[in-house]
C-alpha cells in the first residue's frame, strides 16, 4: 500500500458526517455550520466536497481534514480550561 495516496474522501468525511448516498454523490449535514437540512455535498468522482449552505466553502480531502481538526494552539480557550483551585 502506498502512503502517498490520499484517503478516499467519502471515508474521511463519513468519520465526521452522517452521509447519505444520493446517486453519484453523498449528502449530509455540514460539519462547519449548524443546519438542519443537509447542504453538504461530497463528490467521490472529483474527490471534492462543498457546502451549499451557510459556509459556501469547498475543498478536497486535505482541506476537509484541515478544517475539521483545528489546531489546538489556535484555541487557547480549550487548552486552558478554567480551573478551580479552591481559592
Ligand atoms: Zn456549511
Amino acid at each position: 500500500m502506498s502512503v502517498a495516496v490520499q484517503p478516499d474522501i467519502v471515508g474521511v468525511v463519513a468519520q465526521h458526517v452522517d452521509l447519505r448516498r444520493s446517486g453519484d454523490i453523498y449528502v449530509g449535514l455540514c460539519p462547519f455550520h449548524a443546519e438542519r437540512t443537509p447542504s453538504f455535498f461530497v463528490f467521490p468522482g472529483r474527490q471534492r466536497w462543498r457546502c451549499f449552505g451557510g459556509c459556501g466553502i469547498s475543498g478536497d480531502v486535505s482541506d476537509f481534514i484541515a478544517r475539521i481538526k483545528p489546531e489546538p494552539n489556535r484555541c487557547p480557550a480549550r487548552t486552558n480550561p478554567p480551573l478551580e483551585r479552591g481559592v
